[in-house]
């Protein structure tokens, strides 16, 4: 977030950022009326869920969550991009953390030890200036009280864009893509990844791999939606 973005939001009235509505005092994220219309998922008391369903047969997961599901054209797909697009980490913070307060109230989540965000290709972060993904898991680690590492997973190289790619295409093209740069933080570990939206789970995938090579790892993952193709 730039310095102005930042001298403006404690000027003007907080808004919500799926309907654009004043937020009331007590309303921390979304308003009421988006937060109960939010089409949530449960998936935290499902273990057998269509997302980690997904995931099987591909990478061991011990958890797989999302919050809601992604839907085009809604106004909770305008939210998403804000958060991305339009210099808006605070987006993610506040949503990721009433995300973990939810799971903190319930009994199906599993609680991990440590949350790592997914790694955004260094020249991309450069770019936007910040990492959504990172955004979400310091929300999710205020809301969970877990501790959040962002530097041990690592995206060293840049690689091509995913769009219109195959699920394999865009398999290939980030598998190794990622390094654990000290392992002895990480060894026997629970770890939370977390994402801003799963739709082919590829990246997620590709980093599951190399925190799972590292000795005594177990890893779950966490997105704010799911986009299901
Ligand atoms: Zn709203």
């Amino acid at each position: 977030m730039n310095p102005l973005t930042d001298i403006l939001s404690l000027l003007l009235p907080r808004s919500c950022p799926a309907c654009g509505r004043a937020l009331k005092d007590w309303e921390e994220c979304l308003c009421l009326v988006c937060l109960g219309k939010l089409p949530v998922t449960s998936f935290h008391t499902e273990p057998d869920n269509q997302m980690a369903e997904m995931f099987w047969g591909r990478v061991n997961l011990t958890q797989a969550i999302a919050w809601f599901y992604f839907r085009k054209g809604s106004a909770y797909q305008d939210m998403l991009h804000k958060l991305k697009y339009n210099d808006r980490p605070d987006i993610g913070f506040l949503l990721g953390r009433q995300y973990g307060y939810e799971l903190s109230r319930s009994d199906g989540f599993i609680r991990p030890d440590v949350l790592i965000p997914v790694p955004l290709n260094p020249r991309k972060q450069r770019k936007r200036g910040f990492n959504q993904s990172e955004a979400i898991a310091k929300g999710l680690s205020a809301g969970l009280s877990i501790p959040l590492n962002s530097h041990t997973l690592t995206r060293p190289l840049a690689t091509s864009t995913q769009t219109r790619k195959s699920r394999y295409d865009r398999y290939l093209n980030v598998s190794g893509k990622f390094k654990v740069t000290d392992p002895a933080l990480l060894e026997n570990r629970h770890i939370l990844l977390v994402d801003d939206v799963i739709t082919t789970g590829a990246t997620l995938e590709a980093c599951a791999e190399e925190l799972l090579s590292v000795p005594g790892v177990s890893v779950s993952v966490a997105a704010l939606a799911w986009a299901r193709l």
